[in-house]
């Protein structure tokens, strides 16, 4: 169940926010007349979620993603922050040696992360997002923008694709996915 006073927290965040954004909009009209909106909400977004990194993704990723969040923010009043994005493949790898070292096993690991040749993240086409409400908005709205949740085991892992894929359980049934349902296509 929902904390209330989670939720709370969050209408007043996304309040706040949104406020930012109407104040940056007249700035955001001299700046870039006809996406003043967007414009807008992509800067108060950016303040709200000060950490997150948008470098590294592929261009359509990154359009998808912040097209998706402009009209989450602006339609729904719903938050959507990255947690994480393009990792390039020395901190992937990193990443899945340590998975492989805590669960003892490079197919145990392979349920949470995949090696750099396979990785989405590396790649720039995946997205981690926060915060939970954010990516149930995202998986209810997020195929209009080519965005979409892959695996039952992360809720907050999307990817950009130009048409919907198999919903599979976790990222290292990708590979069995592929090689026996398409060969020679291997997309992971
Ligand atoms: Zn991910």
């Amino acid at each position: 169940m929902a904390n209330p006073r989670l939720t709370i927290k969050a209408h007043l965040l996304a309040a706040a926010t949104r406020f930012i954004a109407l104040l940056l909009m007249p700035i955001a009209c001299c700046r870039a007349p006809g996406r003043a909106r967007f414009v807008a909400c992509q800067w108060a977004l950016g303040l709200r979620f000060p950490a997150e990194d948008l470098s590294g993704l592929a261009p359509a990723t990154l359009a998808a993603f912040t097209h998706a969040r402009a009209e989450a923010f602006w339609r729904d009043g719903q938050l959507i922050g990255l947690t994480s994005g393009h990792r390039d493949a020395a901190e992937q790898y990193r990443i899945f040696t340590e998975e492989v070292r805590r669960t003892g096993s490079v197919l145990r690991a392979r349920r949470r992360v995949l090696p750099p040749d396979e990785s989405s993240h590396v790649r720039g086409l995946a997205l981690d997002v926060r915060p939970a409400e954010g990516a149930r908005w995202l998986e209810q709205f997020g195929a209009r923008y080519g965005l979409y949740r892959v695996y039952d085991n992360e809720w907050w892992h999307f990817e950009y694709r130009t048409a919907q894929p198999p919903r599979l359980p976790h990222p290292g049934a990708a590979q069995g996915y592929w090689y026996w349902n398409s060969p020679g296509e291997y997309p992971q």
